[in-house]
């Protein structure tokens, strides 16, 4: 450590303290005389930040003990700087604090020159302008002037608010790895000398908050952002903003407070006090009040059925068959009465919910079990549906089977195959057993017909056809009469249809970016069938598919009549099960003030001697300058309970607030630092980023604690030293208190009611927008701050069948693709960027995929894998591959998703492709598990995440450089994959 050539260079003023290969400490305490506040050392602090990813003020008069100490020595004869190896002493000569002043800048700005000796060099010389060296001999040096580049001028700053928002002064408006600061700093010459080396420590903070450093910063003409600081007698202190000029004003403490504020504080979201006035939690939140309560109630259409039987019964009938929608229990006491009633002996009352499977379960059985032994197989042969009108898919019977092949396997001990569908175009009943035994005769087969009802889709052109239900009279086997009637949940949502969403239609009033209404409460109390079947996670609920009937056909209608309403306001129904009880249901609106966005920028701040913050604010509003005062900032943050704590994350802060008010906070891994700043977007030029999305919608649980474990047991064996990650542990706060409450009385259900934000928003569509829903800004202020390489967001799939009776006995049919099934326990999708100048990321995502592949071949996730594509091939894909598609890497499911170029897309990778390298998304089949079910999900999550990170090389090319006046560091992207080898200027982290 003898050579000023490497000034810079880690080892002299800087160094890596934490050991991970970046430069993380300012190394040197400078030792001022009194008094002196040459606007050199302004530019030198700013250079000295600049090659750091982290500092602390204390290397100006500090006591700390620094690896070297630097001070300045009076002489008479010239200026110049020495380097004392034994003793690591720096030591400036100067004539004149003004030349002294000339010398800093210049070896803020300028060193290390091109051309030097390769020799040691102990000492710079400055005089006159002319510069030498010391090595050995001495040689004059020379430079080129640096040709000035004003490449993009930033638009002028908008708010005093804007301050330090992602982790910079000033950041650019649109997210990029690339942080360019040109600045100017003016520092009035009679100010104190504390109050300058404030500033100077202000200066590195800055610097080192840079990627494009342009330097000098002081005595300079053109730049971005004009800083100046003046010395003026003033009562109060100010700050004000004048297009790119901010100007600090005043005298003494309150002076002080001002700059301190401006340039040492943090923003309040990370713990500071920096637009504090701002906190969402300080405002008043939004009055809600209730705009319709309405109520219903129906006639159990367990009482309707005895009416009508005792109307109309038919005393020739030998034999009744009844369908209900009821659980079996209460479906057993209806057949007594009528039994009693008619005195007809042969009565069967089968459930109208997924009629076939109850037939089969409480009847076809008995036939079954009697010539189990000579059965071979079963053939369920069903009608393919062509409703052109209907919005149910050709296979709505096969659907209707599910999952009686395993069901029955399981029974009847026959392989799951051995149960078999086909689909036929000429039948009337829908579906007809064929039972047959080895030889291939049929031992006997059995049909019946299922009642049908028909309504219309809430897009007010489809029809859709539920099973109702119905009585029949039969006389030796032929049905001699039949009465259809409702079922409660048709009369229930014939009238939701009728008397609440069509009577939007006529009031429908568009608020420009706001909901049309805070939220929908609908509580359903009914008598139903609720089962839980031995099969994976299935169940026989039809209230359950009345909840996602409900919500989603809701969300349809006004996405139709509300011309591309995609928040129309929050659908929360509630679904009672009561055995025997009389359906009977409420809905209430309710209704907030408008949510608006935060209005007027702010241009100036006053400090007084006694605050350290401003006491006073005064706002632009279009015009109209209006001052407030400011109260005493509050204590910080509470993160909130809704939050998995994390025992390894390195920080977390807060950048958003949910639509309903809740925090919305963010956990970031990094190789932890002791020092006071730390800069994100200088730390993602040494290292790759991964961003990882959880909880993005609220009813796919797994995600969250995958997350927090994956990270807690990477950290522990320091395996991602070579990594930034940083993952928001909830996106969706308001959707989890939905799914909490939800769950509570029906916890196995997949409540897709708290799937998106509280208003029923897909606020992912609504990133790099204004927009009053906190949700979607979290991703791209992060875009912001670290400019991620990687982006992945952890979702996930029911864990059962999803079917809506009322539109089409499947998932919405506003989906181009089917969810009724789900295909694995995890899968994946990746965006694959079209275009010639993409192969590299093309190439990462396929090395993704192949070893995401080999992590997961061998496991209990690739078990669970082939048992869900084997009924999702049998149920769905073999018929319908358009609508249950298919696409493998080896045995793994993996969508890859044409993704092209597109500056105005939310998709990450799609609005910034050359500098994002990745941007997949994880499913797995949580919605809802728990125990050793989400114990598997939250492992495949995990698996999923971290054979992402195993991909990313340890070493990646960085390059240091000077263009066009400014000092620029910065990694190659894409990033560089394991085995491929980096650029010349390489640098290798610790392993
Ligand atoms: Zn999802």
């Amino acid at each position: 450590m003898n050579d000023l050539r490497n000034l810079w260079e880690p080892g002299y003023l800087i160094t890596d303290q934490n050991h991970d290969g970046v430069p993380d400490h300012i190394n040197v305490n400078l030792q001022l005389p009194e008094g002196f506040t040459p606007s050199g050392l302004i530019d030198f602090c700013a250079r000295l930040g600049f090659e750091t990813t982290a500092l602390t003020f204390n290397f100006l008069n500090g006591k700390e003990k620094a690896g070297y100490q630097m001070d300045f020595v009076n002489d008479e004869q010239i200026t110049a700087l020495k380097l004392h190896p034994r003793t690591k002493q720096f030591s400036f000569h100067y004539r004149s604090e003004q030349e002294l002043s000339r010398f800093l800048q210049f070896l803020a700005c300028e060193w290390p020159v091109a051309g030097i000796e390769k020799k040691p060099m102990e000492a710079i010389y400055f005089s006159e302008e002319e510069w030498w060296v010391e090595q050995g001999k001495r040689t004059p040096v020379a430079f080129p002037k640096a040709v000035e580049n004003h490449l993009n001028h930033k638009n002028a700053i908008q708010s005093l608010t804007d301050l330090w928002e992602y982790d910079a002064f000033i950041s650019d408006s649109t997210p990029h790895p690339t942080q360019k600061q040109s600045m100017s700093i003016d520092v009035d010459k009679s100010i104190s000398q504390e109050i300058f080396l404030d500033i100077c420590y202000g200066a590195a903070r800055i610097g080192m908050s840079s990627t494009a450093l342009k330097l000098p910063i002081t005595n300079v003409e053109e730049a971005d952002v004009f800083l100046q600081i003046e010395n003026q007698n003033k009562e109060q202190s100010e700050i004000t903003l004048d297009g790119n000029k901010i100007k600090v004003q005043g005298k003494g403490r309150s002076l002080r407070h001002a700059v301190r504020y401006l340039l040492h504080d943090k923003h309040w979201r990370e713990g500071g006090t920096v637009s504090f006035w701002e906190r969402p939690d300080l405002q008043s939140p939004p009055e809600e009040y209730v705009v319709s309560d309405l109520k219903w109630e129906g006639e159990r259409e367990t009482d309707v059925c005895l009416d009508l039987v005792r109307k109309h019964h038919s005393s020739e009938a030998d034999e009744m068959t009844i369908f209900l929608s009821e659980p079996l229990s209460e479906r057993k006491k209806i057949r007594n009465k009528v039994q009693k009633m008619t005195g007809v002996e042969k009565v069967k009352v089968y459930s109208s919910f997924k009629p076939i499977v109850s037939i089969v379960m409480e009847d076809w059985m008995e036939s079954l079990r009697n010539v189990a032994s000579e059965i071979d197989h079963i053939k369920f042969v069903c009608k393919e549906e062509m409703n052109e009108d209907g919005c149910e898919l050709p296979i709505r019977w096969i659907q209707e089977l599910y999952p009686l092949d395993e069901w029955l396997g399981e029974e009847l001990s026959l392989h799951k195959d051995a149960v078999t569908f086909e689909l036929n175009e000429l039948q009337d009943p829908q579906v007809i057993m064929e039972v047959y035994d080895e030889s291939g005769g049929v031992i006997f087969e059995k049909s019946i017909l299922v009642p049908i009802h028909s309504m219309n889709y809430v897009d007010g052109k489809k029809r859709v056809y539920p099973v109702s239900n119905e009585i029949r009279w039969m006389v030796g086997g032929e049905i001699c009469k039949q009465k259809a009637f409702a079922t409660d949940r048709q009369n229930f949502y014939h009238f939701y249809q009728t008397h609440v969403l069509d009577s939007f239609l006529d009031e429908l009033k568009l608020n420009e970016g706001q909901p049309l209404f805070d939220r929908i409460e609908i509580d359903v109390e009914m008598s139903e069938p609720e089962e839980k079947l031995s099969v994976e996670h299935e169940r026989i609920s039809s209230l359950e598919a009345l909840h996602e009937d409900l919500y989603f056909n809701t969300l349809h209608f006004f996405d139709i009549h509300g011309k591309d309403q995609h928040f129309p306001g929050g659908v929360y129904p509630f679904m009672h099960v009561r055995k025997g009880s009389r359906p009977k249901a409420q809905i209430k609106i309710y209704q907030t003030e408008n949510v608006g966005l935060k209005q007027g920028a702010v241009i100036g701040l006053t400090f007084q001697a006694s605050h350290p913050y401003p006491t006073e604010l005064a706002k632009d509003m279009n015009g109209v300058i209006r001052t407030e005062k400011v109260s005493v900032p509050p204590s910080s943050i509470n993160v909130g309970k809704h939050v998995l704590k994390s025992k390894s994350a390195s920080f977390t802060w807060i950048p958003e607030q949910s639509y309903k008010g809740k925090w919305i906070p963010v956990y970031e891994w990094y190789t932890e630092t002791d020092e006071t700043y730390l800069s994100r977007k200088k730390l993602s030029a040494y290292k790759p980023i991964i961003l990882i999305e959880t909880g993005h919608h609220a009813n796919e649980v797994s995600s969250r604690p995958a997350v927090i474990e994956l990270m807690d047991e990477l950290s522990r064996s320091r395996s991602i030293d070579h990594l930034n990650i940083v993952a928001i542990p909830n996106a969706n706060p308001d959707g989890d208190c939905i799914h909490k409450d939800m769950t509570r009385e029906n916890p196995e259900w997949k409540h897709h009611a708290a799937r998106y934000n509280a208003v029923g928003l897909e606020y992912a569509e609504h990133r790099y927008q204004s927009t009053p829903f906190g949700e979607a800004r979290v991703v791209p202020d992060l875009m912001h701050r670290w400019a991620p390489d990687v982006v992945i967001d952890n979702h996930g799939i029911p864990a059962h069948e999803w079917i809506q009776p009322f539109a089409g006995y499947n998932s919405p049919p506003r989906f181009p693709k089917s969810y009724w099934l789900p295909n694995a326990l995890i899968y994946g999708i990746g965006r694959k960027l079209q275009g010639a100048t993409y192969e590299k990321q093309r190439d990462l995502l396929e090395r993704i995929q192949n070893h995401m592949m080999e992590k997961v071949q061998g496991t209990i996730l690739e078990e669970k894998n082939q048992e869900w594509m084997d009924r999702y091939k049998k149920y769905g894909h073999q018929w319908l591959p358009d609508i249950f598609p298919v696409e493998q890497t080896g045995s793994l499911l993996f969508f890859t998703w044409e993704t092209h170029p597109d500056y105005e897309s939310h998709v990450a990778i799609s609005r910034f492709p050359d500098w994002v390298s990745a941007d997949l998304t994880s499913e797995a089949a949580d919605e809802t598990v728990y125990g050793d079910d989400l114990k598997l999900c939250i492992e495949a999550q995990k698996v999923f995440n971290q054979s992402i990170l195993e991909v990313i090389s340890e070493k990646q090319s960085l390059s240091k450089y000077q263009e066009g006046g400014y000092h620029i560091i910065e990694r190659k992207r894409p990033l560089t994959m394991k085995g491929e080898t980096a650029n010349e200027n390489t640098l290798t982290h610790r392993v």
